[in-house]
């Protein structure tokens, strides 16, 4: 292939045929690669010249659905957007498993979001606490002019809370203006008050604004969803053990803590994703979340009650949305929510909890019994039978071979066949 020179002048202005057509020339494309850049799936071209900058194209995942949930005695469909097998199959089970004591319990959420306006250089902080405080309902005042739609159906600005810190360029106040921005995640609502109240805020607090910005740490969405899962269906009070035991692990150690909590965010991400939510604000948000007491924690956590099921319980801040973003613009984040049916921004939170929950228990599960190798092993048996040229008929035995002599490999999946046709 041809060095690629990858200053290319006025990419930005291009229309999307004619990046296509550039990257064709580039690239030497083929009739079937340059195909799949024309292939714009339910998008228009002008559609998708809107939602980002530079686009050559649109890049399908699969969307799944998890079954068996039922979410403060609700039963929910859950619309799933991932790449990664098993997932879906994991988060129905462990749906199932609850579902038998009644499913799911989330607590009630306000969809308050912070926004920091970080001032630098305060002579006098005490005078510009005092200031602020006594200015506070025209701050206030001036933020909700900035979304009349927001303050109509009820949201708004409605405090502030005063920060001092200690960095390397001196103390700095942070201000963090709390809104409730209802059924939206909340970014632009709260970064276009926060811009509009910084002049009033420098001229009370006499110091210099800087940043004025939302904190994905939406420590005032934190949601909590809890659930019990049957012992028997989980498979005995062995795995139950197997379960207590990852979860302490998980306690005492941030490198089992990570891959824990990656568990949980497989389900909550597949459903930002399916409704056309920011992963990245949700991602940074548990994660800041889950290092707040200054150790990286499990963001669940587990017990066994008198009758030895296993109780667990998930908390975790979600800036999840029903309206904004591109919730509304993508049509299958539009389909997804209409197949999730929640009324608000609430509703959603609270099933993405108990989804994370669900998926958290499915893969400890899978670890505390049959190891999550196996598990994932079983599928991939059948591709590598299927590789090996083995009938239809006989994919499931050989692929359970395969997987009983933990040698799951193209050449063992031939000499099993040919083994069979032997005997036959
Ligand atoms: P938005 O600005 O697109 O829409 C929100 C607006 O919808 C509100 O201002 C309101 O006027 C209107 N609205 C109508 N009915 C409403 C209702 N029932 N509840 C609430 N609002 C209603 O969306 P947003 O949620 O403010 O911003 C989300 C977007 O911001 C995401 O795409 C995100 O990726 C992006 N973003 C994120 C960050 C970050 O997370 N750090 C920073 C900047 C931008």
């Amino acid at each position: 292939m041809k060095e690629i020179n990858s200053k290319i002048s006025g990419f930005y202005k291009l229309s999307i045929e004619e990046r296509q057509k550039l990257l064709t020339e580039l690239y030497d494309l083929k009739k079937e690669e340059q195909e799949l850049l024309k292939n714009l799936g339910y998008f228009t071209s002008t559609q998708l010249d809107t939602i980002i900058e530079n686009v050559i194209g649109s890049y399908n995942l699969p969307i799944g659905i998890a079954c068996n949930f039922k979410i403060n005695n609700k039963d929910y469909l859950i619309p799933m957007v991932i790449e990664e097998p098993s997932v879906i199959a994991a988060a129905s089970n462990s749906a199932k498993f609850a579902r038998k004591h009644g499913g799911f319990f989330s607590d009630k959420v306000k969809s308050v979001m912070i926004s920091q306006i970080q001032i630098t250089q305060v002579k006098d902080l005490k005078s510009a606490k005092e200031q602020l405080i006594s200015h506070k309902k025209e701050i206030l005042e001036r933020a909700n002019e900035q979304d009349p739609v927001l303050n109509k159906l009820g949201g708004g600005a409605f405090d502030i809370e005063i920060r001092e810190i200690s960095t390397r360029k001196g103390k700095m106040l942070i201000v963090h203006l709390l809104v409730d921005v209802l059924d939206a995640m909340g970014a632009n609502v709260v970064n276009t008050m926060a811009e509009a109240v910084s002049p009033y805020i420098e001229k009370f607090s006499k110091g210099i604004i800087y940043l004025r910005i939302v904190s994905n740490l939406a420590i005032h969405r934190t949601v909590k969803s809890r659930a019990t899962f049957d012992k028997e269906l989980l498979g005995g009070e062995e795995v139950v053990e197997g379960i207590m035991n990852a979860y302490e692990f998980a306690l005492a150690d941030p490198y089992r803590a990570t891959t824990h909590n990656k568990g949980i965010m497989n389900g909550i991400i597949s459903l930002t994703i399916a409704t056309g939510n920011d992963t990245r604000a949700i991602e940074a948000g548990a994660h800041a979340y889950a290092a707040l007491s200054g150790q990286y924690k499990p963001l669940t956590k587990f017990e066994i009650d008198s009758n030895g099921n296993l109780v667990g319980e998930i908390e975790i801040p979600l800036a999840l949305g029903i309206i904004g973003g591109m919730t509304k613009i993508h049509p299958m984040a539009r389909l997804a929510l209409k197949i999730l049916n929640v009324k608000n921004a609430e509703e959603l939170c609270q099933v993405a909890a108990a989804v994370g929950l669900a998926q958290n228990v499915a893969a400890l599960r899978a670890l505390a019994s049959e190891g999550i190798q196996k598990g994932h092993m079983a599928l991939h048996s059948k591709n590598i039978a299927k590789l090996a040229g083995v009938p239809d008929d006989l994919i499931d035995e050989v692929a359970k071979k395969l997987v009983d002599a933990n040698k799951v490999r193209v050449d063992y999946a031939k000499e099993i066949l040919e083994n069979i046709l032997k005997k036959t």
